[in-house]
């Protein structure tokens, strides 16, 4: 039932003690890297005086734009030779960032990553195929370790090369996949086109899904696809990456792991903390991290505390699924728009394919925003008059919710280039002022 029946079912009282214990050995670590020395010295924080959690609000925060002015080895707390791995991430714009991890670092989280495979039924007779990228996108790592750490026959597919991956899984008999959510609805293409029903010549049973919002109709259409449960995996690479917070068997939000996280979720605005139930800012702290502690990271995802305790008997709080990174929502006609919104929509409309994007673009002194959808190809080929209700129908549900009226372009299956990693859900041609 449990990796680690302790820490997974520890006595909230006593969880929280245990990460007051942990956040100030964290802190003191902290204070030997030059940033934080820097960062407490100015903002005339005496570290000594932090009692544990109940304090933790008196430290300031740290943000992406930190982690990029202190590129690349400012937040090291350990000697340099002590760093066993860094990954970076270099996002959309700017500086990269740089994470650093020494063994313990590495071992700890490989343990979680077990820790939460094994929570949904993994087990060392699994043949787990990661078909995510490896190298400096930490779902490729970190899913690995966590799976050889568990037992499982690890197969290192890597990204893309889609054909090949499901001989792999025929030849394998892979029973456990890892999977970018928007590649996992491309490869259910794939399947058709190679004529392989997963359903009837594969032995999946679970996939993970994670690394980049999607909504419970992706979900649902994926599960249907392979035949196997879709289990929702988070995290981001400034937390080492995968293996901070997952779905149990439940699959009612997922389990935060408190012993290794300190979770608040504050008012993006006021910064205060908002109330169990209430959609806010994720911001966390590490507990358990020696080369490169961060504190009170702004992560700028947008999620919720879960009221209640889990029936599975774990302890830790669970989150809701998350709505993407405060910075994914674009704002048309003054209305702030989410890509998830959309999808959310897109998904629950069965002629609907499985890839959109939206544009964004100036139409005179106003601004545009055209939705372009994958139809499934039967129905794109089949007659017009179809293709153009459909068309009607799904700009009336955006309107209802977006509240103006998008274009919609209904395009054939594989109009829309796809990448290998994460989806690129928006293109905005707008004049910048
Ligand atoms: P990176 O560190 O570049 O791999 O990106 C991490 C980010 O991916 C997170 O901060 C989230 O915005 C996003 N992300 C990761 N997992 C999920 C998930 N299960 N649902 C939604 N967004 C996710
Ligand atoms: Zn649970």
């Amino acid at each position: 039932m449990f990796w680690e029946e302790t820490f997974e079912t520890l006595p909230r009282d006593q969880l929280r003690s245990l990460q007051s214990e942990r956040l100030k050995d964290t802190l003191a670590r902290a204070a030997a890297a030059p940033y934080y020395r820097r960062m407490y010295q100015e903002s005339g924080v005496a570290l000594d005086r932090i009692n544990g959690l109940s304090d933790l609000n008196r430290l300031p925060f740290t943000t992406k734009q930190d982690l990029r002015a202190g590129y690349p080895f400012e937040f090291l707390a350990v000697d340099r030779e002590a760093v066993v791995r860094l990954h970076s991430s270099s996002g959309t714009t700017g500086q990269a960032t740089v994470v650093c991890h020494n063994a313990h670092d590495l071992a700890s989280w490989a343990n979680l990553m077990a820790r939460c495979m094994f929570m949904t039924g993994a087990r060392p007779a699994d043949v787990f195929q990661n078909m995510t990228g490896y190298g400096m996108f930490t779902g490729g790592l970190g899913f690995h370790y966590g799976a050889e750490r568990l037992g499982m026959l690890t197969v290192p597919a890597g990204a893309g090369n889609s054909r090949r991956q499901i001989k792999f899984m025929q030849d394998f008999g892979a029973t456990i996949v890892h999977v970018i959510p928007s590649y996992a609805l491309h490869l259910l293409s794939v399947f058709e086109e190679a004529g392989v029903d997963p359903r009837r010549d594969l032995r999946l049973r679970i996939a993970y899904l994670g690394a980049e919002p999607y909504s419970e109709q992706t979900r649902r259409r994926v599960e249907e696809g392979l035949g196997a449960k879709v289990f929702n995996s988070y995290g981001l690479s400034e937390m080492s990456g995968p293996g901070v917070a997952f779905e149990c068997p439940e699959q009612n939000g997922m389990h935060i792991w408190e012993d290794a996280f300190v979770v608040e979720v504050l008012n993006p605005t006021t910064l205060e903390p908002v109330p169990e139930g209430e959609e806010g800012e994720l911001v966390l702290t590490s507990l358990d991290r020696e080369a490169m502690p961060l504190i009170r990271y702004r992560t700028r995802d947008l999620t919720a505390i879960l009221p209640g305790p889990c029936p599975c008997g774990r302890t830790h709080r669970r989150i809701a699924r998350i709505k993407g990174r405060s910075d994914d929502m674009f704002i048309v006609k003054g209305v702030n728009v989410f890509p998830l919104q959309v999808e959310t929509l897109l998904m629950s409309v069965p002629e609907v394919g499985r890839n959109y994007q939206i544009i964004l673009d100036n139409e005179g002194s106003l601004d545009s925003m055209t939705v372009q959808v994958e139809v499934q190809r039967e129905f794109f080929h089949g007659d017009v008059k179809s293709l153009k209700a459909l068309q009607q129908r799904i700009t009336t549900a955006l309107k209802g919710e977006l509240l103006f009226t998008p274009k919609v372009a209904l395009v054939e299956p594989d109009a829309i280039p796809k990448s290998d990693g994460k989806a690129v859900r928006v293109i905005d041609r707008r004049r910048k002022e």
